[in-house]
């Protein structure tokens, strides 16, 4: 059968292969539910030829400098932005985000890949002066071959993005692209091809429990690079622990508090509010806030505020620039986004708008979700507590602060925060009490490259987006020289 984007190959060792079992397997188009192309059904046996691969690379590769591994960084960082034309349109259609929102996507996976590649002579040792007589110092290596395992919504970028900080570190690495949306990562192994010795970066398609699991559990593999879910990564862990001690870094899900004091502007607090749910990505982004909590001194007008605005959202094909929102990723997204509202409904949570697939033709076929904002939502209802990833806005009333910070924090994740109000005093200490990685004061959404980018509690393991990332990329030794 023919299709838009064709059978798209794996990459392993610098060549474009199929898969070893000859066996391949369909991306769906969220917006029609049609088959667009296909890329191979990675086995055990792949996994072993990429990771072999990946092994003899690391020798030259890990002799390098970081200047030489820095220049090519940003070579590949050039090389991804010359090949935006290609990539936008097969990623808004593999993932169904807007295509006037991806164009970032873009900017941060070059923005990120140029910061890197500076960073190289930051791995730095210590001298410690442990003895009078002798010389001490540490240094730090690389651990061989890294496992990068990566999630449906945003593959372009982390793909790309985060192949930086293993690479400028001295590391190869096998990626596994997400069978959701793995079109676009066929483009990010074209741009490696470009740049980069064979075998450097190797990138192969399939299933989780298949491939994922394979890179996971193979004995090169010491260093294990995730996002995703919480329950994938815990499995992760799990499956990890049952064949070596093995180093493991998690970016996971969160139910991410906004917290608005009464001295907030409503206006702002509603438009950040919105904006904070990241509806061009169909709220399918582990940032979003999507547990909107209000003070009841403001709760009645934010809220009328937040059911205008989102009914307003124009749901449309995510190719078309004026589109302010596509369908949601997979026909088993799709169930689970639609499972969590009928819970909402069910437990008694306010529908204020959406809830429902859009009505008309175009949106017959295909994962479409409304915009949906629930009022009155409580800790106890399930669209209060688990995460949706998807455009479901849980709106929640507090009264004292102690309640506010109890409620934030009575889950067991911990990913973002935000905290609205003009008080410095109620803002750090809030911002103190809540149990997130990131906390925004007065904003929402945004990531500021070098400060890092991690959960607490469930939400993660490791930071990311910073010098902290690169150095996890590498194990450190000590060495003593007896004079
Ligand atoms: P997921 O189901 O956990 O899958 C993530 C990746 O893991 C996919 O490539 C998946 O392969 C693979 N996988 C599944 N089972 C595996 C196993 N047993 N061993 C190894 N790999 C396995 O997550 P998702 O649904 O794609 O993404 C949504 C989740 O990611 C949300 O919870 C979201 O919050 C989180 N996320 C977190 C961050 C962050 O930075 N904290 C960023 C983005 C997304 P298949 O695709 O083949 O199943």
């Amino acid at each position: 059968m023919s299709t838009q984007f064709g059978d798209r190959p794996m990459y392993i060792g610098g060549e474009f292969t199929a898969s070893d079992s000859g066996e391949w397997m369909d991306s769906i188009n969220p917006a029609t539910g049609e088959v667009h192309g296909r890329v191979p059904a990675g086995t055990v046996s792949d996994v072993d030829r990429a990771v072999k691969a990946a092994a003899a690379a690391q020798i030259e590769w890990g002799a390098k400098s970081v200047w030489e591994r820095g220049a090519l960084l940003r070579k590949l960082a050039d090389a991804m932005r010359s090949r935006a034309a290609d990539v936008l349109p097969m990623e808004s259609a593999d993932t169904g985000n807007t295509i006037a929102s991806l164009d970032n996507d873009i900017t941060l996976a070059c923005g990120y890949m140029n910061f890197v590649a500076g960073l190289g002579i930051e791995i730095k040792g210590e001298s410690v002066p442990a003895t009078a007589e002798n010389i001490h110092f540490t240094m730090r290596q690389p651990y061989g071959v890294v496992g990068r395992i990566v999630p449906f919504n945003h593959p372009f970028l982390f793909a790309g993005a985060h192949l930086g900080a293993p690479l400028i570190a001295g590391n190869t690495v096998v990626l596994k692209s997400p069978d959701q949306s793995p079109l676009s990562a066929t483009l990010m192994a074209e741009i490696c091809h470009e740049v980069l010795p064979p075998g450097v970066v190797n990138i192969v398609s399939g299933e989780g429990l298949v491939v994922g699991d394979a890179i996971v559990r193979h004995p090169q593999v010491p260093r294990i690079g995730f996002t995703g879910s919480v329950p994938t990564g815990m499995a992760i862990q799990r499956s990890a622990a049952e064949v070596a001690v093995k180093h493991i870094t998690l970016e996971l899900g969160g139910k991410n508090p906004f917290i608005a004091f009464p001295d907030a502007d409503p206006v702002a607090v509603a438009k950040a509010a919105v904006s904070g749910m990241n509806f061009n990505w169909s709220g399918q982004s582990c940032g979003s806030t999507s547990r909107l909590m209000l003070h009841e001194s403001i709760y009645d007008e934010v809220v009328a505020m937040i059911e205008a605005e989102v009914s307003a959202i124009k749901v449309g094909n995510p190719l078309d620039k004026n589109s302010g929102m596509g369908p949601v990723n997979s026909a088993k997204h799709y169930k689970h986004v639609m499972g969590l509202i009928e819970a909402g409904k069910q437990e008694g949570a306010r529908l204020l708008t959406g809830g429902s697939r859009p009505e008309g033709a175009e949106f017959e076929r295909g994962y479409w979700v409304r915009p949906t904002v629930f009022a009155d939502v409580t800790m106890d209802m399930k669209v209060g507590r688990e995460e949706v990833f998807g455009p479901v806005l849980s709106i929640l009333k507090w009264r004292t602060t102690d309640e506010a910070i109890e409620m934030a924090n009575c889950i067991d994740m911990g990913l973002t925060a935000a905290i609205w109000t003009n008080d410095i005093k109620t803002a750090m200490d809030t911002a103190r009490k809540v149990e997130s990685g990131l906390v925004w004061i007065n904003g929402t959404g945004r990531h500021y490259m070098g400060t890092g980018f991690a959960g607490w509690k469930n939400s993660g393991l490791g930071r990311e987006e910073c010098l902290e990332e690169v150095l996890s990329y590498t194990q450190s030794k000590s060495i003593h020289i007896i004079m």
